[in-house]
């Protein structure tokens, strides 16, 4: 059987596992200071634990368990990573630099089960969901890397933005953001952490109750049911109608802004009638609203989409403007190599199959 990995546990998680295994308390926040502080690979280099506890750790738990495959890096500086899981399913992490610092979007389930009908992630079902400490480990393995270069940058940012649905993951998406957010640990600011959702109307709710201030962006990309549906199945089983009284919800009970992303697909929906109708969406939200308009990334396997033109993404940004809808246009990263939510892997495993 595979041993669990430590990045798995919360650190009362991990007081309460050494207490059951005849540990003290206080070696949690020892290793959590080995692990996330000193950033060690091995339980050996924790060298103020006893022997016991060593052995113990040893015996039960692993560090590590992504093995990393492929690391593409494109001109602008965006490196995007395969990681091999224990079980041989591969992942995509992709770190970014800004001018505020560096971010890393991670994914939260193989495959996607939405299936929206532009997305590379959600040609292949999801095989299976991935646990807290393998979304906290793609963080861990990043930040690593950085570490090398220059003991100084950091991972200051994070975006739930990779493959998957992360409130279809809900509790190992929640356990992950509160390992990484914890001052004991990563300490990465919940104000810098970005969850992104297709819009499980049910799960806007329960994460409105949580005690955590981590941003939410709605993956929108069309103002109408009958537009929506057609390239977001998902919107048969949360409608505009259930979708909206939860992001009013959440808007009531937390105070903070909202994401709405909106790809742009050339003729689909970036048509001058659909910013009128966003703007009919959002009017009365639009205080606490954000629009963040997307150019799409090609995917070879929905070539019935393409990029909108430059003039009809800057006809629908200038009627949003006037209409007092905060928006801008999303600045591309590493188009140069796959960096789309899913391309590197669905490439990947493609050679894979050809090989076989
Ligand atoms: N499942 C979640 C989070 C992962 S997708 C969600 O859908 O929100 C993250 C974002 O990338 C979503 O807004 C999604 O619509 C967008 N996206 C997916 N495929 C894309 C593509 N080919 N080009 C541009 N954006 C894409
Ligand atoms: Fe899944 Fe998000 Fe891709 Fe839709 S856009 S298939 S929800 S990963």
């Amino acid at each position: 059987m595979n041993k669990k990995s430590i990045y798995s546990f919360t650190l009362n998680e991990l007081a309460d596992w050494l207490v059951e295994h005849g540990q003290k308390k206080f070696r949690a926040k020892q290793i959590w200071d080995w692990l996330y502080k000193k950033r060690v690979d091995y339980f050996h280099e924790m060298t103020n634990l006893n022997q016991e506890c060593l052995d113990l750790l040893n015996e039960k738990l692993v560090i590590g368990t992504l093995k990393e495959e492929i690391k593409q890096e494109s001109k602008d500086g965006t490196i995007k990573f395969l990681f091999k899981m224990t079980d041989g399913n591969l992942i995509e992490t992709v770190l970014m630099k800004f001018n505020y610092g560096y971010s890393v979007c991670v994914t939260t389930q193989v495959g996607c089960n939405i299936g929206c009908s532009f997305c590379a992630s959600g040609l292949l079902t999801k095989d299976r969901d991935l646990n807290a400490g393998e979304i906290v480990e793609q963080i861990m393995n990043v930040q690593k890397h950085l570490d090398k270069r220059n003991k100084e940058e950091r991972v200051s940012h994070i975006v739930v933005m990779g493959i998957g649905e992360p409130f279809d993951n809900y509790n190992n998406t929640m356990n992950f953001l509160r390992i990484v957010n914890d001052q004991k640990g990563l300490s990465i600011g919940a104000r810098h952490i970005t969850v992104s959702t297709s819009g499980l109307a049910k799960k806007i709710y329960d994460f409105a109750d949580e005690n955590i201030q981590v941003n939410l962006a709605l993956s929108l990309h069309a103002p109408n049911n009958e537009l929506r549906t057609k390239i977001m199945k998902i919107n048969k089983a949360f409608p505009l109608e259930k979708l909206m009284p939860a992001i009013d919800y959440y808007l009531e009970k937390t105070n903070r802004r909202i994401t709405f992303e909106y790809i742009l697909l050339k003729d689909v929906n970036d048509h001058k009638e659909e910013a009128k109708q966003l703007v009919q969406l959002l009017k009365n939200k639009r205080h606490l609203s954000y629009v963040n308009l997307i150019p799409y990334n090609p995917v070879d396997e929905h070539n019935q989409y393409s990029r909108s033109e430059k003039k009809a993404i800057l006809d629908f940004y200038q009627i949003l403007l006037e209409n007092g809808i905060n928006c801008g246009v999303r600045v591309e990263h590493g188009t140069d190599i796959d960096a789309a939510c899913g391309q590197l892997r669905s490439k990947q495993m493609k050679k894979e199959k050809q090989k076989v």
